[in-house]
């Protein structure tokens, strides 16, 4: 591809360069018109899932490489141009420039605990060797299933002493429901719970609420960050004490460094239901997060351990936990699973049309 169309240096010298520039950003204006010319491999591919996760039983993905490496586009198929287009922008960067430089070579990530009977906890956390945080789902049913998240929370305190213990309501509480839930679960160390309440505004409502109670625990927001704007907006109202960011939505690494930074709020890195590819990503933005980012000490648990809920990833190993952490570095897929994951060809017809159009819209819209 043209030097030109990457900021901070030429593809070629980025990769030996020591120190990057953190804002350093591909110009998607001087693209060339083929995305082809700066991937010179695309792949599209149909990972099966281990469980039903956010309606689906299949992941599908796009695979592709640049000068710097491997690289992840992955919108969800629902999303429309405009904001798969920012996925595409990660996917940009990531082939084509090296990360910023990591502060450590391995993140911790955090265990899941799902709407499981309480008596399964024991045995779903027993599979997360070596990690210290655990996410618990709770609300699946609002405040119906506040007796039966307490004894999960209670379970894994149990089977998991000294974990720390976060919730995640996935917004499904008003923000009345919100008040009771948190008023029960203030009685357990909760290092937060994530989206008690769907709506950004009854978000600051709630935790408002948090604070004049003297509750206690932190508010996180999830679902309120799906693109760069976000964060601030969920800083200028009040609305999390942590952000829960993701790569590919946000744009890309850097771009997520820059919207954590002006948020001035830590920072907890998740995946999107990435591949082993897109979760390097995420170690990467985890690995650099400024020390604002992470008050306290070391790396926050990243929700990065999702590769687990594949049948079958893009590398071999995958990148999955060992001893509760995830190296820092590249993951290059496998060829034998490029093959036997590969899309089928309307598929493959349908991704490589969306790339283009995300392709285009990158380098003829403002930026
Ligand atoms: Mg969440």
């Amino acid at each position: 591809m043209g030097d030109s169309a990457i900021g901070g240096g030429a593809v070629a010298t980025t990769r030996s360069r020591k120190s990057h520039t953190p804002g350093a950003n591909i110009a998607f204006a001087a693209l060339p018109a083929d995305p082809r010319e700066v991937f010179s491999r695309i792949a599209v591919l149909s990972l099966p899932m281990v469980t039903r996760f956010r309606g689906i039983t299949t992941r599908e993905a796009m695979l592709v490489e640049g000068p710097a490496g491997w690289a992840e586009f992955s919108p969800f198929v629902e999303y429309a141009v405009p904001e798969a287009s920012r996925w595409l922008a990660a996917a940009l960067e990531h082939a084509c420039t090296e990360p910023p430089p990591p502060q450590v070579d391995a993140v911790p990530v955090n265990g899941t605990i799902p709407a499981c009977p309480p008596g399964s906890v024991a045995e779903v956390a027993a599979r997360y060797s070596g990690v210290c945080t655990f996410k618990i789902k709770v609300a699946e049913h609002g405040l119906d299933s506040l007796a039966e998240d307490c004894a999960r929370i209670e379970a894994l305190r149990t089977a998991a002493p000294g974990a720390q213990v976060r919730l995640d309501a996935n917004g499904r509480y008003t923000v009345a429901e919100a008040r009771t839930a948190l008023r029960t679960f203030s009685r357990f160390e909760l290092d937060y719970i994530e989206q008690p309440v769907m709506d950004v505004e009854d978000l600051a409502r709630v935790r408002a609420d948090v604070d004049r109670a003297g509750l206690g625990i932190r508010i996180a927001a999830d679902e309120s960050i799906r693109k760069a704007s976000d964060p601030l907006r969920v800083a200028a109202l009040g609305a999390a004490d942590v952000i829960i960011v993701k790569v590919q939505p946000l744009g890309g690494v850097r771009a997520a460094l820059n919207v954590i930074g002006a948020s001035g709020l830590p920072a907890v890195v998740s995946s999107a239901l990435d591949t082993s590819v897109g979760l390097s990503a995420g170690v990467a933005l985890a690995a650099s997060l400024p020390a604002s980012a992470r008050p306290g000490e070391g790396i926050p648990a990243c929700g990065l351990g999702t590769s687990a809920l594949f049948r079958s990833d893009v590398a071999d190993p995958p990148l999955r936990a060992a001893g509760g952490v995830l190296p820092v570095g590249r993951v290059t897929p496998a060829e034998e699973r490029l093959s036997a994951l590969a899309a089928a060809p309307d598929r493959v017809r349908w991704w490589t049309d969306r790339l283009q159009r995300c392709w285009d819209h990158l380098r003829t819209s403002p930026h």
